[in-house]
């Protein structure tokens, strides 16, 4: 697939501001996959969502990703580099194609499916997080269920992560400085946003310095190829 064009990073990077990570990660997919529709994505399983995000940065910023990580046994901040293969979020990974798992609870046997994107942005503006957990929770359980005490809680977290493991990817890492491996959980969504942002701010200094030039628009400016646009820009600024 085609990497993101100039003016769609722009286009994401003002959406960062406006509307919450999930609802960011639906719109950051239509643009990529206009094929997509809004109701298809709402019951895409989270794993599938972070797959199609990590192809669409790979397309657009290239296979590799590296972040900065502070150690949390001597506050060292290291680099650590990995891609998309490595940490699993390939297209393929599905564990159980249907995404439904049946659970044995205190109050009998329940279905429980894989957690999808609607049921993230219905909760997400929830700002308590237990309250939010169980809303989340009754969303994917079959039985009806008022209140969901914490040991039913425990069995339908642990079902959510059998069915989609690639909802929850966690990376390991060793700290070059005091050897602690160290464990923390990959946010697709965050980085990509995080990265859109640093090349968004990039290309509008660009289209800045362009245009103060030559005067030509935002959106003509945007539109060229990446190279042409480097000649313009290094042509513009004085040597
Ligand atoms: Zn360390």
């Amino acid at each position: 697939m085609p990497g993101l064009h100039a003016d769609q990073l722009l286009l994401l990077n003002d959406l960062s501001s406006t509307t919450s990570p999930t609802e960011w990660s639906v719109r950051a997919l239509r643009i990529a996959h206009p094929s997509l529709s809004e109701d298809e994505i709402m019951v895409m399983p989270m794993g599938t969502r972070d797959t199609l995000l990590m192809d669409i940065r790979s397309a657009t910023f290239g296979p590799r990703l590296t972040a900065q990580q502070k150690c949390n046994a001597c506050t060292e901040v290291f680099e650590i580099s990995i891609t998309a293969e490595e940490v699993g979020l390939v297209q393929g990974g599905e564990s159980d194609t249907s995404y439904h798992q049946t659970v044995d609870t205190d109050r009998g046997r329940i279905d429980i499916r894989a957690v999808m994107v609607g049921d993230l942005i219905a909760v997400e503006h929830i700002a308590d997080e237990k309250k939010a957990a169980q809303t989340l929770a009754r969303r994917i359980c079959s039985s009806e269920m008022v209140q969901i005490d914490e040991r039913d809680m425990e069995v339908v977290t642990k079902a959510t992560e059998n069915l989609d493991p690639r909802a929850d990817i966690w990376i390991t890492a060793n700290c070059p400085e005091c050897g602690t491996d160290q464990h923390f959980m990959f946010d697709v969504t965050g980085y990509f946003q995080t990265e859109i942002e640093r090349s968004a701010h990039r290309l509008m200094h660009e289209v800045a310095e362009i245009a103060s030039v030559y005067h030509w628009s935002e959106r003509d400016i945007l539109a060229m190829a990446p190279a042409r646009r480097r000649f313009y820009l290094q042509e513009a600024t004085p040597q």
